[in-house]
């Protein structure tokens, strides 16, 4: 399948990889917005929170566990951050294979552009 996701998973693409196991890998965002910018994406293959069904959403409340965890590890928990899912073109999705963004370490604003 030609996803760059599922190639940084595999290891056939490099990535700064900060987590893995079973279900999920979290790596640093090559175009960092934030000094802290990590992606976390399922190691299955699902397109976009669209895809997402009952049998699967387990995983979400799995990447937001992994999103704190990382959060207190990264030093971005005691002053905030910011967990995105960006899905669909209008949405601002560019990577077809569901991620969340973990962004923090600076002021964000709102609404988001
Ligand atoms: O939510 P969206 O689909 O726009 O986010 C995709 C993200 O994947 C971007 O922030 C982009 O910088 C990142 N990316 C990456 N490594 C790649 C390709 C894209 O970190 N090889």
């Amino acid at each position: 399948m030609d996803c760059i996701f599922c190639k940084i998973i595999s290891g056939e693409i490099p990535a700064e990889k900060v987590y893995e196991d079973n279900k999920v890998v979290a790596f640093k965002d090559i175009n960092p917005a934030a000094p802290v910018h990590i992606l976390i994406v399922p190691r299955e293959h699902i397109p976009s929170t669209m895809e997402l069904d009952i049998e699967r959403a387990s995983v979400v409340a799995h990447i937001f566990l992994i999103a704190k965890k990382l959060a207190s590890e990264f030093k971005i928990s005691e002053r905030g951050f910011r967990i995105v899912n960006n899905c669909g073109s209008e949405g601002g999705q560019t990577v077809n294979h569901l991620h969340f963004h973990l962004i923090g370490g600076r002021d964000m604003t709102w609404p988001p552009g």
